[in-house]
């Protein structure tokens, strides 16, 4: 059974020490134990990657491009797709829209998180779904009023709600249309195997840091005939198969293409152990722990969850939620320093969207009340237990 490195407790004010409840997940996930193995076993062999043969330079390239295969495998890539590893899923996204040919229309919905709804280049913005069959009936009928080559932006999991996107029928419907899709899985992949052929998506970003892998590497996979067509995204060596008296240069099709400088070996190592390790791990638990918190927060009168689709919606380990006549902010405070609970509070980098569900979860409870400045966001995941999520419930219910 994989766990997690976690500190044993940490101390409050009062002087007493008591174990800390992460239910700040989404933000960026504590490290696999077996992830931080596979990085200490690497270590002593750590050296450059293709550009030595020495032993060192040998391992490492060999273990880059390893990591390589394994995270193609895990993602489920077809003959036409490539990986190359970026910083996180933000530096995945800004790649892709540096790649998408001129011309190409990007069609995205207003609920995005900021990394997938500030990279493209004037794109159509279709408003926020209130179903997963809106969003797919929207996208069938905004494709046929387009022209020119078109690419779907969306994300598979909310990182405010947590809730699941219905990314095969967006698929579907986009290849119906002609256009490719893109798939924001920096959610998704940290709770369910994610396989691109299955799902039929064309490309698909994710963070290495939010999969138990914080070691700074993310993942652009997909399509590569856009990504050899593209220029490179960074200018410098390991992109240049040569660089002639003239200083004319043949850039490196392929993932190196997009590559260049001295990669993150230990990033993508990390991540790769992830995957493996991720897909042995029963994420029923994780599910029971999110039904107990959102059962736990429609029981009380000063709280609401926000949700984009409704109640029943399916969803990845994650809540937020509006609390009523409390500063947002005093209350993370208290949490973190009184209650060694590490919750997130804010817009989550969907500000648009968490400003409209705030909004309407405080209408559902209280119709004349001013909604807070700030969300709160609890998330789970590895490492989460009952006594995390009933300590979150005691202090919201003794802040009433
Ligand atoms: N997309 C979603 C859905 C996210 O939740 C996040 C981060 O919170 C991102 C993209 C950006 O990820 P990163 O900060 O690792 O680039």
């Amino acid at each position: 059974m994989v766990s997690v490195l976690s500190p044993a407790e940490v101390k409050r004010p009062d002087g007493s020490s008591i174990e800390f409840a992460n239910l700040d997940i989404a933000a960026t996930a504590p490290c696999l134990d077996v992830v931080a193995e596979a990085v200490a076993d690497l270590l002593p062999w750590y050296g450059s990657v293709h550009r030595g043969a020495g032993a060192l330079a040998r391992r490492s390239t060999l273990a880059y491009e390893q990591a390589r295969e394994t995270v193609f495998d895990h993602l489920g890539c077809g003959p036409h797709d490539t990986v190359v590893f970026t910083r996180n899923t933000t530096d995945a996204l800004n790649l892709l829209a540096h790649a998408v040919p001129a011309g190409t229309t990007v069609v995205t919905f207003d609920a995005e998180h900021h990394a997938n709804l500030l990279p493209w280049r004037e794109p159509v913005r279709l408003g926020v779904p209130r179903s997963a069959a809106e969003a797919v009936a929207t996208l069938a009928e905004t494709l046929p009023t387009l022209t020119g080559p078109v690419l779907v932006a969306v994300t598979a999991a909310s990182n405010v709600t947590g809730e699941l996107w219905p990314i095969a029928e967006l698929a579907e419907v986009a290849h119906r249309h002609g256009a490719r899709i893109a798939v924001d899985a920096a959610q998704l992949a940290p709770h369910a195997a994610v396989d691109m052929t299955a799902l039929d998506v064309d490309y698909l970003a994710l963070s290495g840091h939010k999969l138990y892998a914080p070691f700074g590497a993310g993942v652009l996979a997909g399509r590569a005939d856009w990504l050899d067509a593209a220029p490179p995204y960074l200018a410098g060596g390991g992109a240049t198969a040569a660089v002639s008296a003239d200083f004319t240069v043949r850039w490196h099709d392929g993932p190196a293409r997009h590559e260049a400088g001295t990669p993150n070996l230990i990033g993508v190592v990390a991540l790769a152990t992830a995957f493996r390790a991720l897909a042995d791990v029963d994420m029923s638990e994780e599910h029971r722990l999110v039904a107990r918190l959102r059962a736990g927060i429609s029981a009380l009168p000063h709280v609401e969850e926000l949700r984009l689709f409704g109640p029943e919606a399916p969803r990845v380990g994650i809540v937020s939620f509006a609390v009523l006549g409390r500063d947002p902010d005093e209350l993370n405070t208290v949490l973190g320093r009184d209650h060694a609970i590490g919750v997130r509070t804010g817009l989550f980098c969907a500000h648009p969207l968490t400003r409209r569900l705030l909004a309407e979860a405080t209408a559902r409870l209280d119709p004349a009340a001013e909604p807070p400045g700030a969300a709160i966001r609890a998330s789970a995941g590895i490492g989460t237990t009952e006594e995390h999520i009933d300590r979150l419930l005691a202090v919201l219910a003794a802040h009433g």
